[in-house]
């Protein structure tokens, strides 16, 4: 069975040592819900078993019946919420994954991407393994499974490192939960404490839906053990590399109100505004963000140049995100349903829109097309981070190079294709400054500097053009 091209976008969120659980994981996955809407699942553990629940669907649907925790029973609860593209969106793929093997039952989160999934799955299958889903995490129980060490800190080093790539992971066996975050660190994970129990989440924002106290994040590289009698142990059982955390966390996945990679989402992307009025200065009347995610920018654009801020697209929040929708015939019409311009607003103006990225360039021309037509007189696109042209390996759903359309064309391409009177992105040195911490990133979607190298796979059809950009490289 082949792999799926690796990329998907997760959030995980676990709680151990508390009677609620598994209410409070649910809580913690509604938090997270932003980093995937199409799956989810809990599994608790009621110190001798395992219990799962888990669907497709939004967070709020799946665990909408309070007789469903019922069947979630303990002390102890992981979760996970899920976005994969079109052909895994199937039932035997939803996180978290459970398993019974020779030493008990062990169920396991992830957040991020295996690179080298498909090398370890070929091998395992040709010593006999049989693998139930398209998941890379399931490669995970099985390298567990056969590892000959004896004890469970020993086999999980054994297994994670084999692995390569983004994982932030999250396992509950009957009497114990582990936290891991990849030597790379690409993805965020968080520890808090709520009563006597421990937390994990994905972001902070989790943590504070459930009155969990913030403790630290999880350092990349460290494992983290949290035992029955409540004592938390921290590993670091790999070779250490230059941490890179994910850029784009700032730039648009994570959620304004967390703290990640050590500092708030919302004040780095109103600091992206204000050096993006730095950068791409315009002779305008207002300010506008595409709403949600160019609010944060915006207001620092406006406060930076001194134009005022308005709300000139209204959204409907009942829509899921329109990238989210894996038809392009929906997403195309889903600009439609999502926003909606206020012409009073509009009408006669020169208006500055912001919004975080540019990926196929459809939002935006739909956007600009809209807001022509209620009035605008000139539209200046101003996108807060550097051109998005290569795409992500490590747990971001990017569509693959041909689609991006900074991958193919100039800024003034671009430009014309969104019928912009302007055009400007923020600079990759003006995107660092706004982050404004002394430290490396994986900038890979704005550079192609991968910094986890990707094996080669070409004997796969579905894997051939992520060769091809390999050889680009
Ligand atoms: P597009 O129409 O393909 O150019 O998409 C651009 C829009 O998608 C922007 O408004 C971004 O905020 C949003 N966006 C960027 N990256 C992602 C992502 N990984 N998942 C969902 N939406 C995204």
């Amino acid at each position: 069975m082949l792999m799926r091209r690796p990329e998907e976008e997760c959030g995980i969120f676990g709680v151990f040592g508390h009677p609620e659980a598994s209410n409070l994981t649910y809580l913690g996955l509604y938090a997270l819900q932003h980093r995937g809407q199409e799956s989810c699942g809990i599994v608790s553990s009621d110190g001798a078993n395992l219990h799962a629940h888990k669907s497709m669907g939004l967070v709020a649907d799946v665990f909408g019946n309070q007789e469903i925790f019922k069947s979630l029973p303990g002390n102890s609860a992981i979760g996970h919420v899920r976005y994969s593209t079109t052909g895994s969106s199937v039932i035997k793929n939803v996180q978290p994954i459970m398993v019974d093997y020779s030493r008990g039952s062990i169920s396991v989160a992830h957040n991020g991407n295996i690179v080298n999934a498909q090398i370890i799955k070929d091998e395992l299958e040709a010593y006999g393994s049989i693998f139930q889903t398209t998941m890379d995490t399931e490669i995970i129980v099985h390298l567990l499974a056969t590892s000959k060490a004896s004890s469970l800190l020993d086999r999980l080093t054994d297994a994670l490192q084999r692995l390569q790539g983004a994982y932030c992971l999250l396992f509950l066996t009957e009497t114990r939960m582990v936290a891991v975050r990849d030597p790379n660190g690409f993805r965020p994970l968080c520890l808090g404490k709520i009563g006597n129990g421990h937390v994990v989440a994905s972001e902070s924002c989790a943590l504070d839906l459930i009155d969990a106290e913030f403790v630290r994040e999880i350092e990349p590289g460290e494992l983290i053990f949290i035992e029955k009698d409540g004592t938390v142990q921290s590993h670091f059982p790999f070779k250490k590399v230059t941490p890179t955390p994910c850029i784009f966390e700032f730039v648009y996945f994570a959620r304004p109100d967390s703290t990640i990679f050590g500092k708030n989402v919302y004040s780095v992307r109103k600091e992206q505004g204000r050096q993006l009025a730095r950068e791409h200065k315009v002779d305008a009347d207002i300010v506008i963000p595409i709403p949600d995610s160019g609010v944060p920018a915006a207001l620092g654009y406006a406060e930076e140049s001194g134009i005022p801020f308005e709300l000139g697209l209204i959204r409907n929040h009942y829509v899921g995100r329109t990238f989210i929708e894996p038809q392009q015939s929906i997403r195309h019409f889903g600009v439609k349903i999502k926003l909606n311009p206020v012409r009073e607003v509009l009408k006669g103006k020169r208006v500055v829109v912001i919004d975080d990225s540019i990926v196929r360039g459809t939002t935006s021309r739909k956007i600009v097309k809209m807001l022509r037509n209620a009035g605008a007189k000139e539209i200046h696109v101003r996108i807060s981070s550097p051109p998005t042209s290569y795409p992500c390996y490590y747990g971001i759903d990017t569509p693959n190079r041909k689609e991006l359309i900074s991958s193919s064309h100039s800024i003034d391409e671009i430009r014309r294709y969104i019928t912009a009177d302007s055009l400007g992105y923020l600079s990759e040195e003006g995107l660092m400054q706004s982050v404004g911490i002394e430290n490396t990133f994986c900038t890979a979607c704005f550079t192609g500097g991968y910094p986890v190298k990707f094996p080669r796979l070409a004997q796969e059809p579905q894997l051939a053009l992520f060769d091809k950009e390999l050889e680009e490289q």
